[in-house]
């Protein structure tokens, strides 16, 4: 069977604005070249979110809340023609010490046995050191994106020494960025 590829995203600060621990829809923004940036890469790649909410852990909100928010993000983009194959979500505490917290790859495994995803033809984008940590240790190339909390962590990640493949100031350029690079290769 043939492989297929995927981009694995970063929710919050990649997709929408990271508003911390948004669950409400009042509170849902979409970032600029999203839309855009995923139909650039809709017939190449399946797409999947894969993300961390420790704000059910932290009981500032439920499963049920992150779905009902989740799902707003999906019928939206549904409305534009992309479709998110999964959204994957961690609801521990950093202190749960669970296994599917990013930047552990229990997701990773599922993904691949699930859609039979070859992950170093994949992608991952996000804005936070533990995103790009994901993806490297998944054997994807990465994207950090400087928009929601990546400008704040751009120094965390020289001092952690994770190297993202690419350094990124919105999704569109993103996007863009890997359309050039499958060009290449
Ligand atoms: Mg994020
Ligand atoms: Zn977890």
């Amino acid at each position: 069977m043939i492989k297929t590829k995927a981009i694995l995203l970063d929710r919050d600060g990649v997709l929408i604005e990271d508003k911390d621990y948004a669950y409400k829809v009042e509170d849902f923004v979409l970032l600029p070249g999203v839309i855009d940036g995923l139909k650039l890469l809709k017939k190449k790649f399946l797409f999947f979110i894969v993300t961390n909410q420790s704000g059910i852990g932290r009981g500032y909100y439920t499963v049920e809340d992150f779905h009902n928010f989740n799902n707003y993000l999906l019928k939206i983009l549904k409305q534009e023609s992309i479709e998110i194959l999964k959204t994957y979500f961690c609801p521990h505490l950093k202190e749960d010490n669970c296994v599917c917290r990013k930047p552990k790859t229990k997701f990773i495994d599922e993904i691949i046995k699930e859609f039979n995803v070859d992950m170093n033809r994949s992608w991952m984008i996000g804005d936070h050191p533990s995103d790009i940590q994901f993806g490297i240790n998944a054997g994807c190339r990465t994207i950090f994106l400087t928009t929601g909390h990546g400008d704040r962590h751009l120094d965390e990640l020289e001092s952690l020494g994770i190297k993202p493949t690419l350094i990124c100031d919105n999704f569109l350029v993103a996007a863009k960025e890997i359309k050039r690079n499958i060009k290449k290769n």
